[in-house]
C-alpha cells in the first residue's frame, strides 16, 4: 500500500511538473499560430528580399498586420545581425516601445533585455547582447549625439512614421544624412572630435568607456551601409517616397472586418458623461467583446475609471461585471501590459486609452470602439513663441484608424460621440507636429549634432521660418547659444546633454549656482509626469483638505516639493519597519490614497528623479539644498522661467509678459485664490480660456534683476 501510494504521489508531482511544461508549450504553440496568422507572415520572403535589394524601403500596412512585432524578427532570422550589429526600431511613444519589446521577447522565448530589449528616456532595458532594440524616436536622436554615424545599427526602422511626431521628422532628416555618409565606403574624421563627445550622455546605464571605444572604432573605420525602413499605417506613402529619393513602397494587404459606425443625433455637451453612458449601454445591450474608449489624457482616463467602478456597483445583480484597464504614455511600465492580459471569465474588459491605441499598440479582443472625436495636441503660436496643450477634434484619418480597431478579429461597432454631419468637417489628416510645437528642443539638439544651418536643414516639411527664428531667440536668451548662434560652452552643451525641455535643463544648471539642486530636481521630476493630485468628483472636499496639507503660499512648485518630501518620509518610515519592497510599496500606495495623491504618477516621478539625478551628478553639478530658504529657490525659478512670467491686471486676469496674451490662473493652482502680483508658470493650457498651470509667486523686480537680457531693455 505504502509503496504504491508513494508511487502515486511521485506520479502526481511529475504530472504537475508536466502540466506546467505543457501549459508553457501550449502557450508557445498558441503564440506561434498567432504569428503565422498575421497578414505579414505570408509575405515574409518578399519583404526580406526587398530589404536586401533596397537601401531604403517604405512598408505600409494596416494596424495589427504584424509590422512592428514581426519585421525585426524576420530580419534577424535572415541574418541581418550576423556581424553583431543591431536592428533599431523607433516608436513615437514609450508605451509602444515597452509593450512591443515585451511581446517580442516572449515570441522569441528570451529574457527581456537580452536579445530583445527596449530603451526609452529614463529607462534602459538592453545589454551588449541586444540585437532587436525598440526605442522612442527621441532616444535615437539622443544616441546620435554620442554616435553620429549610429554605427552600432545595421538597420533602422522608423515605425509609425504617419504619426509625424517632431522627433520622427527630425530623425528622418538625420538618418538621410547618416545613410549618405555611411554609403561612402570610408569615413574620415568627419566634423567630429572626441572632446566634444565627452559632453554627451545617452543613458545612465551607458558605460562611458564602452561608448568611447565604439566611437573610436567607428572613426576612420569602414562602416557598413545603413538600411532604412519607414513603416506607416497610412496608405499614402508618396510623401515619404518623394522625400527619400523615390524609395520603393511595399503594401501589406490587411484583413479588416466590417465595422458599423454609429453617430449621435446631437452634439454631446459632456463627452466624459457620454462616454460613460455609452460604455454601460454597450455592456447591457450588446453581445460579448471588449470595449476600447479613446480619451485625451491620464486625468480623464482616471476619472472615467473611477466613475465606471462606481456605476459598476449599481449593475443589476447577476449581470456581467466590468474591468477597466488604462493605457497611456506615462503609465508605469509594469502596469502597461495589463491591457493585453485576458480578463477572467464572465467579465467584460473596457480599455481606456489615449490615441496610443489608434495605431501604436494593438490590443486583441476589441469589438466595440467609443470615439468622442477628440485628442490632446500641442499647439504653437510662432508670433508669441508660446506652446500650449489643447483638446481638438481628431482628423478623418484618426477617426478611421480608431473605428478600424473594432474590426480586427470580426465585425464590430464604433460609436462616434458626435453627429454624422460633423465628420465631414474634420480635417483629412493631422498637421505634422513640427508645424505646431516650440522648436527650441529640436534646434538645441540639431546644434549639438553639428547642424548649424537650421533653416537650411532638409526637413520633410519645413517648419515656418518664424518658428525657427523664435526658438533661436529663446535659446539665445537662455544662454544656450552664443551671439553668433553657436552652441555655447558649457551652458549650451550641458543643456543639450540633459533629456529635458531647454528651460528645465537651464533650471537644473542654475540650481547649482542658487544652491537649490535638491529642490529643483524634485520639481523637474514632478513636472515631468502628469497630474500628481487627483480630485474625485464625489470626494472633492476631502481631496481639497488633503491638498491643503501640502500647499505652500508661494505656489505650486514648492507644494510639489512638499508632497515629494512627505512621500519620501513615508517610504523611510516603512523601510525602518521592514525590508520587504512589496510591503513598502503598499504603504506608499495607502499613503497616496489617504492624501489624494496619484500613486502611479508619484512612482513615475520617483523614477524620473533618480534618472535626472544621475545625469546631474555625471555633469559634476553639486546636490545642494536651500533648506528652508525658499527665496533662493524662487529666484532660481525666475531666472530659468523668465520667459513664462505674467503680471496681474486691474481686472484680476494676468498678462503673459513675453506674448502679451491674457491668461487665467488654472483652478487647480494653489494660487487660484490669492492671485499674487507676479507669477511664473510652466504650462499653458487652452480650453475656452488660456489657463496657466504650475505657478510660483515671484517679485516683479526680480525679472529685470535676474533676467536683464530680456527685461532690462524694456524697462
Ligand atoms: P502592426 O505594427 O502592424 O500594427 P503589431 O506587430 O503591433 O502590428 O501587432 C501584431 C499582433 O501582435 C497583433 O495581433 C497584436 O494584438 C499582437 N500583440 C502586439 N503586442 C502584444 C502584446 N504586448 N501582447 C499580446 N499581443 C500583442
Ligand atoms: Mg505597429
Amino acid at each position: 500500500g505504502i509503496s504504491s501510494e508513494g508511487q502515486k504521489s511521485g506520479g502526481g508531482k511529475l504530472a504537475q511538473g508536466d502540466h506546467k511544461a505543457q501549459q508553457a508549450l501550449a502557450r508557445r504553440q498558441w503564440i506561434l499560430e498567432q504569428r503565422k496568422s498575421l497578414p505579414i507572415a505570408s509575405v515574409e520572403r518578399r519583404i526580406v528580399d526587398e530589404v536586401r535589394k533596397n537601401e531604403t524601403l517604405i512598408i505600409v500596412g494596416e494596424t495589427g498586420s504584424g509590422k512592428t512585432t514581426q519585421l525585426p524578427q524576420f530580419l534577424y532570422n535572415a541574418g541581418f545581425c550576423k556581424d553583431g550589429k543591431v536592428i533599431g526600431i523607433t516608436q513615437p511613444r514609450r508605451v509602444a516601445a515597452v509593450t512591443v519589446a515585451k511581446r517580442v521577447a516572449e515570441e522569441c522565448n528570451v529574457e527581456l533585455g537580452q536579445k530583445v530589449g527596449y530603451s526609452i528616456r529614463f529607462e534602459d532595458v538592453t545589454s551588449s547582447s541586444t540585437r532587436i532594440k525598440y526605442m522612442t524616436d527621441g532616444l535615437l536622436l539622443r544616441e546620435a549625439l554620442l554616435d553620429p554615424y549610429l554605427s552600432r545599427y545595421n538597420v533602422i526602422i522608423v515605425d509609425e512614421a504617419h504619426e509625424r511626431t517632431v522627433h520622427t521628422d527630425v530623425l528622418l532628416g538625420l538618418l538621410k544624412n547618416v545613410q549618405f555618409a555611411r554609403s561612402r565606403s570610408t569615413i574620415k574624421q568627419h566634423n567630429f572630435d572626441n572632446a566634444n563627445a565627452n559632453k554627451y550622455v545617452v543613458s545612465d546605464k551607458e558605460d562611458k568607456t564602452q561608448s568611447f571605444s565604439t566611437l573610436r572604432a567607428c572613426q576612420g573605420a569602414k562602416l557598413t551601409s545603413l538600411k532604412l525602413i519607414i513603416m506607416s499605417a497610412s496608405l499614402d506613402a508618396r510623401g515619404f517616397s518623394e522625400y527619400l529619393g523615390g524609395a520603393k513602397a511595399v503594401h501589406i494587404q490587411g484583413r479588416q472586418h466590417p465595422v458599423d459606425i454609429l453617430y449621435t443625433y446631437q452634439p454631446e455637451p459632456d463627452y466624459i458623461d457620454a462616454t460613460l453612458i455609452t460604455i454601460f449601454q454597450i455592456h447591457l445591450e450588446e453581445g460579448p467583446g471588449d470595449i476600447l474608449a479613446f480619451l485625451t489624457g491620464q486625468e480623464e482616463i482616471e476619472a472615467v475609471e473611477r466613475l465606471v467602478h462606481e456605476r459598476g456597483h449599481q449593475l443589476p445583480e447577476g449581470s456581467q461585471q466590468i474591468i477597466t484597464v488604462p493605457i497611456y504614455s506615462s503609465l508605469p511600465s509594469e502596469q502597461q501590459m495589463n491591457a493585453f492580459k485576458p480578463v477572467p471569465y464572465g467579465f467584460r474588459k473596457v480599455i481606456l486609452a489615449t490615441n496610443i491605441a489608434e495605431t501604436s499598440v494593438t490590443i486583441p479582443g476589441i469589438k466595440y470602439v467609443i470615439d468622442p472625436g477628440l485628442v490632446k495636441a500641442r499647439s504653437y503660436n510662432p508670433v508669441t513663441g508660446m506652446e500650449s496643450l489643447i483638446i481638438i477634434p481628431t482628423s478623418k484619418a484618426q477617426a478611421l484608424q480608431r473605428s478600424g480597431r473594432a474590426g480586427r478579429e470580426g465585425p464590430g461597432k464604433c460609436f462616434r460621440l458626435y453627429p454624422e454631419s460633423e465628420f465631414g468637417k474634420l480635417v483629412d489628416s493631422t498637421v505634422p507636429e513640427i508645424k505646431r510645437c516650440n522648436l527650441s528642443n529640436v534646434v538645441l539638439q540639431l546644434k549639438a549634432l553639428g547642424v548649424d544651418d537650421i533653416i537650411g536643414f532638409d526637413f520633410m516639411e519645413k517648419p515656418s521660418r518664424m518658428a525657427i527664428v523664435k526658438s533661436l531667440e529663446q535659446l539665445l536668451l537662455l544662454g544656450a547659444l552664443t551671439d553668433d548662434y553657436k552652441l555655447s560652452d558649457p551652458i549650451g552643451c550641458q543643456m543639450a546633454r540633459l533629456p529635458l525641455d531647454p528651460m528645465y535643463s537651464k533650471a537644473l544648471i542654475l540650481a547649482g549656482e542658487f544652491k537649490c539642486m535638491e529642490e529643483m530636481l524634485i520639481v523637474v521630476a514632478m513636472l515631468s509626469v502628469e497630474s500628481i493630485f487627483y480630485f474625485p468628483r464625489e470626494k472633492m472636499e476631502e481631496a481639497k483638505a488633503a491638498r491643503k496639507r501640502f500647499s505652500s503660499p508661494e505656489g505650486d512648485h514648492i507644494s510639489l516639493v512638499n508632497v515629494y518630501r512627505a512621500s519620501a518620509e513615508c517610504l523611510e518610515k516603512s523601510r525602518e519597519a521592514t525590508s520587504k519592497e512589496k510591503t513598502i510599496e503598499k504603504a506608499l500606495n495607502k499613503w497616496c490614497r489617504e492624501n489624494f495623491i496619484n500613486y502611479r504618477s508619484l512612482r513615475h516621478a520617483r523614477d524620473v528623479h533618480s534618472q535626472i539625478q544621475g545625469h546631474v551628478q555625471q555633469m559634476g553639478l553639486s546636490l545642494s539644498s536651500c533648506g528652508d530658504d525658499m527665496l533662493q529657490f524662487r529666484r532660481c525659478l525666475t531666472t530659468s522661467f523668465f520667459l513664462n512670467a505674467a503680471l496681474k491686471q486691474p481686472d484680476g486676469s494676468y498678462r503673459a509678459m513675453s506674448s502679451s496674451q491674457t491668461v487665467q490662473i488654472h483652478p487647480s493652482s494653489v494660487l487660484f485664490r490669492t492671485r499674487p502680483e507676479c507669477i511664473i508658470f510652466n504650462e499653458l493650457v487652452r480650453t475656452n480660456q488660456n489657463y496657466v498651470r504650475n505657478l510660483t509667486r515671484v517679485d516683479p523686480l526680480w525679472l529685470p534683476e535676474l533676467a536683464p537680457q530680456y527685461y532690462a531693455a524694456e524697462n
